[in-house]
């Protein structure tokens, strides 16, 4: 079944679907929420300005109903709630009038004006009802919202069947609830305790699936041989000496052991963590050096267009003699073709893109090497789609989120790791300090004092990337309360989830160019994003964010020999965010981040960005991580549940093997 036989799917909405990254009904019935929000039964007296209620009482008037025309009504009623009575404002609802007698029992879900004490109410339930209220929340853009693709999602969910990939004794072992009845219950749940049962079953099953294919791979690996490659090292060192810059310790590590393993007939299966602006670029370069010098075609794929085209750039400035292309999918289609014509008859020695790079249709011609930068942002199922004539190629993965070894351990088991740990040598630490609302007066004098010396400024707004307008409200705010302080002296520009790839990528070539001097974004601001002249990140709200998360975009800012700063503002939490103002090093923030782990609400929002799973967070779910490592070490040598018998399993893991 496909997307466009979903009823009242139409190609427009297709195309919007395709945008949020849903291009199969698969993509789309695990387009889990992003977190839940819960309504509970509330007491409007301590409930804050602007809270999500839910409450019942009893009608105290005869509603009255203004029409604005033929489609758009608004009704208002006052609504006894026992302690005292309140206004109640609801659209579109005037057919509902005649139902509503003085003195019915009903329950209202809305938001609540405390000032006003009045609720404007999104639904009416007849009835006094004494539930809990879960409202899934999608990640949504402009186009399509939360609500829609809720019902979307549902009539598809209508209309298949999902399959189950675990196998039936571990489903018993567990006590796990149906696969379809849980995907049911995750985009439309009733109550806590059946969420948090189908929540396990998907998290579980996304684990242990993952874990069966590490683990898979492990074992098959060993047959698997890799390429050799003739490659005197001096070539290399030779390059080295040229750079414009000495390259750290262990820059210099990483090259060789990534140098040893292409020259060895080993595959490569490694990952080079370092902290942002630690230099892991160059040492992909000079990989993609060593692999075309041993006379194959390398791949650099970076998460975004933005990325994808500063790495291309720059590779070129290194490697002017090199035939390098740049795909992505913005091109013009007789320019893609002409690109991937290039690349099948082997003409691009070097490939840089997006995904497009590893669409259905790109064929190469002697792929050695593929690198992924960012890698968790990847799908391991998206890297499994590069078509290649018969040669594995060596495997690179670049990630800035270090991760404990620990961790790296349980996922990863068997792949190798190059770590760099120290900062190219004049880099300062940037300065953080943690400030609550009440001293931004403080911190819009710290701006001030950059943009007096012609710097740029990031400021992250308190917004998380869901399809609520009071989160855009809230940005466009912040917009004016910046132009009040400092539009008169510089530039100030706005970037957010919402915006297409073309406009933000707009906004971020004027940021670039020094036009515009303060940038507010939400957290779309590219990881890897490079802008030398920007000294200091604001960061609103930052109790929301991880550690981790908080470091990266802490990243942005730091990178030449410039005094820089990073302002974390929150009323919440702020001990836990001092931990930044104590250190620069991205492996201990991990480590500590990690210590952390356990406090995290299950149906909160998820941590981003760590790993890919859909639902499962490694930190929060890590106990689960190690019972799925188990049972998948324990399926996978025990005859009596051989692979073979389950071939669905087996189909399951396999998609994404034929590469990694
Ligand atoms: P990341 O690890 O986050 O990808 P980058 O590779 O983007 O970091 O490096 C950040 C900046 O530091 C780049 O401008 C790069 O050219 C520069 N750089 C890399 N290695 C060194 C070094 N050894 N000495 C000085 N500058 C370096
Ligand atoms: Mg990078």
């Amino acid at each position: 079944m496909q997307l466009q036989d979903i009823k009242g799917l139409g190609l427009t909405t297709t195309k919007y679907l395709n945008e949020l990254g849903i291009y199969t009904v698969k993509d789309l019935v695990e387009y889990y929420p992003f977190r839940y929000e819960i309504i509970e039964n509330s007491d409007l007296k301590t409930i804050n300005d602007g809270d999500k209620i839910i409450i019942g009482g009893i009608l105290e008037n005869i509603p009255s109903v203004f029409h604005f025309n033929r489609k758009l009504n608004k009704m208002s009623f006052h609504l006894n709630i026992g302690s005292f009575i309140t206004n109640v404002t609801i659209f579109n609802r005037a057919f509902l009038k005649s139902k509503l007698l003085i003195g019915s029992q009903i329950t209202v879900i809305g938001k609540f004006d405390k000032k006003h004490n009045s609720i404007t109410a999104s639904d009416i339930k007849f009835g006094l009802i004494d539930k809990t209220l879960i409202e899934p929340i999608y990640h949504s853009s402009f186009k399509i919202n939360s609500t829609k693709i809720s019902k979307i999602i549902n009539s598809a969910l209508k209309k298949i069947t999902i399959p189950n990939f675990l196998p039936e004794y571990l489903i018993d072992k567990y006590h796990f609830i149906d696969k379809n009845k849980a995907v049911n219950i995750a985009h439309n749940p009733k109550n806590k305790e059946e969420l948090k049962k189908a929540l396990d079953l998907l998290k579980y099953e996304e684990l242990f699936t993952f874990m069966l294919k590490i683990n898979n791979l492990k074992n098959t690996k060993k047959k698997d041989n890799g390429l050799t490659r003739q490659v005197p090292y001096a070539k290399i060192e030779d390059f080295i000496q040229k750079l414009p810059f000495k390259l750290t310790k262990d820059q210099l590590i990483s090259v060789k052991d990534i140098y040893d393993d292409l020259t060895s007939p080993r595959r490569m299966n490694r990952l080079l963590q370092g902290d942002v602006g630690s230099g892991k670029t160059i040492v992909s370069f000079i990989s993609l050096y060593i692999n075309y010098l041993g006379g194959y075609q390398g791949a650099l794929m970076a998460p975004t267009e933005i990325l994808a085209s500063q790495h291309y750039t720059n590779f070129i400035k290194f490697f002017p003699n090199l035939n390098t292309v740049l795909l992505t999918g913005k091109l013009k289609a007789k320019e893609k073709r002409e690109i991937k014509k290039q690349i099948e008859e082997g003409k691009a020695d070097i490939i840089i893109g997006t995904h497009a790079l590893i669409s259905e249709d790109v064929k190469y011609n002697n792929l050695g090497l593929v690198i992924t930068d960012e890698q968790h942002r990847f799908g391991v199922a998206q890297r499994g789609n590069l078509k290649n004539k018969g040669i594995t190629p060596d495997i690179l993965y670049m990630s800035a989120t270090p991760i404990p070894r620990t961790y790296a351990l349980t996922l990863y088991g068997d792949m190798d790791i190059s770590s760099i740990r120290t900062m190219p040598s004049g880099r300062k630490p940037v300065k953080t300090y943690v400030k609550t609302n009440k001293e931004i007066k403080d911190v819009l004098y710290m701006m001030l004092d950059q943009i007096k010396a012609h710097h740029q400024i990031y400021v992250i707004a308190p917004l998380i990337e869901e399809s609520d307008k009071i989160d855009l409200e809230n940005i466009y705010k912040l917009e004016e309360k910046m132009q009040k302080a400092f539009g008169k002296i510089c530039h100030i520009g706005i970037m957010h989830g919402k915006m297409t790839n073309q406009e933000k990528e707009k906004v971020m070539d004027a940021f670039k160019q020094n036009k515009i001097q303060i940038l507010i974004s939400t957290t779309v601001i590219e990881v890897g994003v490079d802008v030398a002249n920007a000294t200091m990140i604001v960061i609103f709200d930052s109790f929301r964010f991880g550690l981790s998360a908080l470091h990266q975009l802490r990243g942005r800012v730091g990178r030449n020999d410039l005094d820089s700063y990073c302002i974390l503002i929150s009323d919440k939490e702020t001990k836990r965010l001092e931990v930044l103002t104590k250190t620069n090093d991205g492996f201990k923030v991990s480590e500590e981040d990690f210590k952390l782990r356990g406090g995290g609400d299950i149906f909160g929002l998820r941590q981003s960005g760590d790993m890919n799973f859909k639902l499962a967070d490694i930190k929060n779910d890590y106990d689960l991580l190690l019972k799925a490592k188990e049972d998948s070490q324990y399926f996978l040598k025990n005859k009596e549940y051989k692979l073979e018998k389950y071939s669905y399993i087996k189909n399951k893991i396999n998609e994404s093997t034929n590469l990694d």
